[in-house]
C-alpha cells in the first residue's frame, strides 16, 4: 500500500476517533481530523484526500446526507461511514447513497485499517480504470481525427482543382485553406505559406477588403474585384457555420466585356434613332399647318403622334439606361429627397385628379439629405409615382411615404393597383419586362423600373417590391443618407 495517503476523519470527538487516528497513523497514513463542516470542505478542496471517514452524526449534521452532498461535488471520493451501532436499514442507506464502506463497533484497530485500505485500493482501481477508459476514448477520437485528416487532404485536392479561386477563412478572417487558382489570381507564389495568415495581409486588395467589411455588416455578400490589367472577378462570401466562411472568385471579365459592347451598341443605336424621330415630329407639325385636314387624316395623325411619342420615350429611356449602366452618372450634390418628391407630386397632380385617386403623403421626422444626382432621383420618383398612378384603377389610393431608418432613407410608394405575382416581382426590374397583371391598354416601355434600379444601384441604394395580386404593390427604395 502506498503510504503518505491522506485520510480525513470527520467525526465528533470520541474514543473511537482517537482509536482511528492511532490505527491509521500506525499504518503510515497521514491523518487529519476536521472539526466542522467548513473545515471538511476546505480540506477536501485543498489537500485531495485518499478517503474520508464520516461519523453518522458529524457537527450536528446527518452523516449520510453529508456524504451524499460530498459525493455530488466529488463523485470519485471514497467515503466510509462510521455508525455507533449497526441499526436496521443503515447498510441499505449507505449503499443507496453511494458510500464506499461502512464501519460499526465492535472495532479493532486492524478492522479500521483493513476497511480503509480495501476502500482506498478499490478507489484506486476505479481511478486507474477511468484513466484507461479516457485514454482509450481519446485514442479512438484521435483515430477518427486521422480519418478526417485524410478527408481534409481529399477536400484540399478537390478544392485545388476547382477553376474558381477559393479561400476558406476562420472567424477572424485568417486563412485556413487557399487553392491554386486563388494564388494565381492574386499572383501569390505557390510555395508561400498562407495558413493562419490574415487575408487582409496576404491580399491587400481594396475591393476584397470592402467585401470582407460587408460580410461583417451582414449586407450583400458579393463584390466585383477589378484588376489594373482589365480582369474583373466576382467575389462571393459564403458563411460556413462553426468554421468561418469561404470566398469564391469567378472570372467575369468576358461578361463585363459583353456588357460593355451591348451598352455601346444601345448608346449608338439610340442616338441614331433620336435624330430621325425629331425630324418625323417636325414634319407632322408642318403637315397640320399646310391646310385643313379631314377627319380620317386627323385620326391618322393622332395615332402617328402616339407611336412617335412612344418611340421617343423608348429611345430616351434607353439612352438614360445606357448612361447609367456605363457609369457616366457621376454628378453628386446634397439633395433633399423631400423637395424632389414635392416636384414629382406637383407634376402628377392633374393625372391624380383625372383618375379620382386618393393621394396620401407621409413624411415622418426629419429626413436627412443624400449625396445624389438630383435629376436621377427625380427620375426615380417620377417612375415609381407614375407607375402607381398608371396601374391603379380609378378611385384607388396611392400612398407615398418617406422616413429615416438608422442612416438610411426609406421611400415607399404604395398603390391599390393589380399587384405583381411573386415569381415576377424581381423580373419587373429587368429591361423590357412587363408583368402579366398589367391591365390591357396601359402603355409602357418596360424600362422605367430598370432605370429605377440603376439609379438606386449607382447611389449605393436598394429597391424592391412587396406586392399581392389583386390588392396592390409597394415599391421600397433605401438610400444612404449623407452623414
Ligand atoms: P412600364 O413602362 O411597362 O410601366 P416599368 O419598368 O416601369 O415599365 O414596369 C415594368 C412592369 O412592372 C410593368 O409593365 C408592370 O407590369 C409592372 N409594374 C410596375 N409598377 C407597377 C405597379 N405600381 N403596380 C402593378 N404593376 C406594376
Amino acid at each position: 500500500m502506498a503510504k503518505q495517503e491522506l485520510i480525513l476523519l470527520a467525526l465528533d470527538a470520541s474514543p473511537i476517533l482517537d482509536l482511528m487516528e492511532r490505527a491509521l497513523h500506525a499504518a503510515s497514513f497521514d491523518v487529519v481530523i476536521v472539526k466542522d463542516r467548513s473545515g471538511l470542505d476546505k480540506s477536501v478542496q485543498e489537500s485531495v484526500p485518499a478517503l474520508i471517514v464520516v461519523g453518522e452524526n458529524f457537527a450536528g449534521q446527518d452523516g449520510i446526507t453529508l456524504s451524499k452532498e460530498m459525493l455530488e461535488r466529488f463523485p470519485t471520493l471514497p467515503i466510509i461511514l462510521y455508525a455507533k451501532q449497526d441499526a436496521p436499514g443503515n447498510a441499505k442507506a449507505v449503499l443507496k447513497a453511494g458510500i464506499s464502506g461502512y464501519l460499526y463497533p465492535p472495532l479493532k484497530m486492524e478492522d479500521i485499517v483493513n476497511e480503509v485500505e480495501r476502500t482506498v485500493i478499490r478507489a484506486r482501481r476505479l481511478g486507474d480504470w477511468l484513466r484507461r477508459e479516457v485514454k482509450r476514448t481519446t485514442a479512438s477520437l484521435a483515430e477518427k481525427a486521422k480519418i478526417s485528416e485524410a478527408e481534409r487532404i481529399k477536400l484540399e485536392a478537390i478544392i485545388s482543382n476547382i477553376q474558381d479561386g477559393v479561400v476558406v477563412l476562420d472567424d477572424h478572417q485568417d486563412i485556413l485553406l487557399a487553392n491554386r487558382m486563388m494564388r494565381e489570381i492574386f499572383g501569390i507564389d505557390l510555395n508561400e505559406p498562407l495558413l493562419g495568415r490574415s487575408l487582409k495581409d496576404v491580399i491587400p486588395n481594396a475591393d476584397m477588403h470592402a467585401l470582407m467589411l460587408r460580410t461583417r455588416e451582414g449586407a450583400l455578400k458579393y463584390h466585383e474585384i477589378n484588376f489594373d490589367d482589365g480582369r474583373v472577378y466576382n467575389a462571393q462570401y459564403t458563411p460556413i457555420p462553426k468554421i468561418g466562411g469561404a470566398v469564391t472568385m469567378q472570372d467575369i471579365s468576358y461578361l463585363k466585356e459583353l456588357d460593355r459592347l451591348k451598352n455601346d451598341f444601345i448608346h449608338t443605336v439610340s442616338h441614331d434613332l433620336r435624330s430621325p424621330l425629331t425630324s418625323v415630329f417636325g414634319y407632322m407639325e408642318l403637315i397640320e399647318r399646310t391646310g385643313p385636314l379631314n377627319e380620317s387624316q386627323i385620326e391618322f395623325m393622332r395615332r402617328l403622334q402616339g407611336s412617335v411619342q412612344h418611340m421617343t420615350n423608348l429611345v430616351n429611356e434607353l439612352l438614360d439606361l445606357g448612361r447609367l449602366e456605363a457609369g457616366f452618372d457621376t454628378r453628386r450634390e446634397l439633395v433633399q429627397p423631400e423637395n424632389v418628391l414635392r416636384y414629382t407630386l406637383d407634376v402628377f397632380d392633374s393625372q391624380i385628379k383625372k383618375k379620382k385617386l386618393t393621394l396620401e403623403t407621409n413624411v415622418t421626422g426629419e429626413v436627412r439629405p443624400i449625396r445624389a444626382n438630383p435629376i436621377r432621383i427625380r427620375q426615380m420618383l417620377d417612375n415609381l409615382v407614375g407607375n402607381a398612378i398608371k396601374y391603379t384603377p380609378e378611385g384607388g389610393r396611392v400612398r407615398v411615404s418617406m422616413s429615416m431608418q438608422e442612416n438610411q432613407i426609406v421611400i415607399r410608394v404604395e398603390d391599390t393597383g393589380p399587384g405583381i405575382p411573386p415569381d415576377e416581382q424581381s423580373r419587373v426590374f429587368e429591361k423590357f419586362y412587363r408583368a402579366s397583371t398589367r391591365p390591357q391598354g396601359v402603355e409602357g416601355t418596360g424600362l422605367g423600373l430598370a432605370i429605377v434600379k440603376s439609379v438606386a444601384d449607382s447611389h449605393q441604394g436598394r429597391v424592391w417590391v412587396e406586392s399581392k395580386v389583386g390588392e396592390g404593390s409597394a415599391f421600397v427604395v433605401l438610400l444612404p443618407s449623407h452623414e
